[in-house]
């Protein structure tokens, strides 16, 4: 049988993020918790300054993590949530 690397298989390093939440800047409406594909995000229990539960991050290494895709960014109406890319070693 051939090994990984008879086989040209490379190991691939997942990109890992830092996601950063502006929590009285939230509406509560969900979005980037339903379309986070890595799904690190939950509704928090508690309310923000406007009354609305914001999200926060729950991460489950090592399949439960975020990936600085930026999509929680792209789709908050608000602007209260993006993420940054760590450098190698970084600890989120
Ligand atoms: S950057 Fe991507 S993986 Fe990270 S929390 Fe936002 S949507 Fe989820
Ligand atoms: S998408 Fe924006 S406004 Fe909506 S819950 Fe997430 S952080 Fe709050």
């Amino acid at each position: 049988m051939k090994n990984k690397q008879q086989l040209g298989i490379a190991q691939i390093k997942r990109r890992r993020g830092i996601v950063f939440i502006i929590k009285d800047r939230c509406k509560g409406c969900g979005f980037c918790i339903e379309f986070c594909p890595s799904k690190v995000l939950q509704r928090s229990d508690d309310f923000n300054a406007q009354g609305y539960h914001y999200p926060i991050v729950v991460e489950e290494p090592p399949e439960k993590v975020c990936i600085a895709c930026g999509f929680c960014s792209i789709i908050c109406p608000e602007f209260a949530i993006y993420s940054k890319p760590l450098e190698d070693g970084e600890e989120a």
